[in-house]
């Protein structure tokens, strides 16, 4: 078994204790993980903060350079870290190396980006001058359902923007951070990226730390909430990226074959276990009977089972956690409305769980109201444009909606009614790291991605300069 190892100060260090780390697919231990203490968190914190300081002092292209040579070095172990996304995660193998793929694209984004001072004015009596200057220690508190691509998403934005970071993985799926670690130790200088496990314990002493500027948060809403309460004594800097149940609204204008494939996948894709997942199906009466069946076809026909195994296209719940949720949300469909695809959940081990559909179902269930995080999709009727848009907007979520129409503007009306920080036509899901992702409501705080994602990194500085000796009295 590898010997997996964290990343502090530059070095590669074994854990106070260790945890096994669960394949999904069959429950067998792919690896122990070593965990640390409060102890090795403070050596963590001093280190990045020394790191910080020399490390603010390069120049962007210098930071930048750094980071090319951390995606090149991922490229070269792509598969490596496939094989390993599939064993701790469960994804399927080609969604595994797509995982690797968008790590090294918002990696490489944020390597060329920059931030520019801005000029307000510049005349014979002075200068006013606003600057983004790094915040200091960082710290990335990551979810289990894109290990990778999460752990590297927050590295490439914090330290180009020339913070020190301490990475945190979710206790099942530290593997692929832990691989990263290997990379950076060779790389990096020592302590500017530092990655540390946890065995689901360790969270408070980040988030209360008084040697941590700020926590870029991705998971639930509840932990989020905790974050938010326990960073208050220090004021730390918060993004938080949290839970979501993003709504689709499809109007009477579409061909229900048209835009069956796109909401299914939006709703499937890493078998539900995204935050920005198509989560309730809203369609419209006279469409509504195709659809469902539309639908149910694609998810009976799906595959799923060990990411590993030739043709299979959707893996397993990440862990038994999920997993239970996931099952009693299906118990919940079944006892309020009809399931058309999966529900039967088979008693072996491992974590399989059937595509599954409901339809029949109404808003006031909990598969419809809360956020199942596995593969699960009910679908709902509606008669009325506009009470449909205030049912969907009926959440303490808001994260992404969906809006599907054969007429542009139609939709383009709609989607501006909807209450969430993303709005997608005709597509659901779609992402990249110069698009800005801004999560409404109980779904987050701040921003991730794009300009202004990358400004969440650093803090705004004013440097006013009267070119002679002012007096405010006058
Ligand atoms: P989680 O909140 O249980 O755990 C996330 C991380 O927080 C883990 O690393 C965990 O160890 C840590 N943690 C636990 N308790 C903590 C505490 N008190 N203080 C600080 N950290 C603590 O979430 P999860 O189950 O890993 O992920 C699933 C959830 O994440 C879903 O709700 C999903 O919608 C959400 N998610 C959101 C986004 C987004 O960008 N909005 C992306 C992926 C997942």
């Amino acid at each position: 078994m590898t010997q997996y190892k964290m990343l502090i100060d530059g070095e590669l260090r074994e854990g106070v204790a260790s945890i096994d780390v669960v394949n999904p697919a069959d429950e067998s231990v792919v690896a122990q993980c070593p965990v640390a203490d409060e102890v090795m968190l403070n050596q963590a914190v001093e280190s990045a903060h020394k790191a910080y300081l020399s490390w603010r002092k390069l120049s962007f292209s210098e930071r930048g350079s750094y980071l090319k040579k951390l995606t090149a070095a991922v490229e070269e172990n792509a598969e490596k870290f496939a094989r390993i996304l599939t064993l701790e995660q469960g994804k399927p193998l080609a969604q595994a190396r797509d995982e690797v793929m968008f790590s090294q694209i918002f990696a490489n984004h944020f390597a060329d980006c920059e931030i520019e001072s801005r000029v307000l004015s510049d005349d014979d009596n002075g200068r006013i001058e606003v600057l983004r200057e790094p915040l200091g220690v960082v710290a990335g508190i990551c979810p289990w359902n894109f290990p990778l691509l999460i752990s590297l998403y927050k590295i490439a934005p914090a330290v180009m923007a020339g913070n020190s970071i301490i990475i945190k993985p979710a206790p099942t799926t530290p593997l692929s951070s832990l691989t990263l670690a290997e990379l950076i130790a060779d790389i990096f200088p020592p302590g500017v990226v530092n990655i540390l496990c946890d065995n689901n314990d360790l969270g408070p002493a980040i988030s209360s730390h008084p040697g941590i500027a700020k926590v870029s948060f991705t998971g639930s809403t509840p932990t989020g909430k905790k974050i938010m309460a326990s960073a208050a004594g220090t004021l730390k800097r918060l993004t938080l990226e949290l839970g979501g149940n993003d709504a689709a609204i499809v109007l009477d204008d579409v061909d229900p074959k048209q835009v069956a494939e796109g909401i299914f996948g939006a709703a499937f894709l890493n078998s539900g276990q995204v935050c920005i997942a198509l989560k309730r199906l809203y369609v419209h009466d006279s469409i509504y009977d195709e659809l469902c069946e539309e639908i149910g076809k694609l998810a009976s026909a799906a595959v799923v089972g060990n990411g590993l195994d030739e043709g299979v296209q959707f893996g397993p719940v990440q862990n038994r956690m999920q997993f239970d949720k996931v099952c009693s949300y299906i118990d919940n469909a079944k006892a309020n409305g009809r399931i058309i695809a999966g529900g039967d959940v088979p008693d072996a081990p491992g974590f399989i769980v059937p595509l599954t559909v409901v339809r029949d179902i109404e808003d006031g269930t909990a598969v419809v109201d809360e956020e199942p995080f596995g593969p699960i999709l009910p679908i709902v009727r509606y008669q009325d444009l506009d009470d449909v848009i205030e049912r969907a907007n009926h959440s303490d979520y808001g994260l992404g909606g969906s809006v599907w129409s054969s007429n542009l503007d139609r939709a383009r009306d709609v989607a501006s009614r909807i209450d969430s920080g993303t709005v997608w036509i005709n597509q659901h899901c779609a992402f990249g790291p110069h698009i800005p992702f801004a999560p409404a409501k109980e779904s987050g705080l701040g921003v991730e991605w794009g300009e202004e994602g990358f400004h969440e990194f650093t803090a705004m500085k004013v440097v006013n300069i009267s070119k002679a000796y002012s007096n405010p009295v006058h």
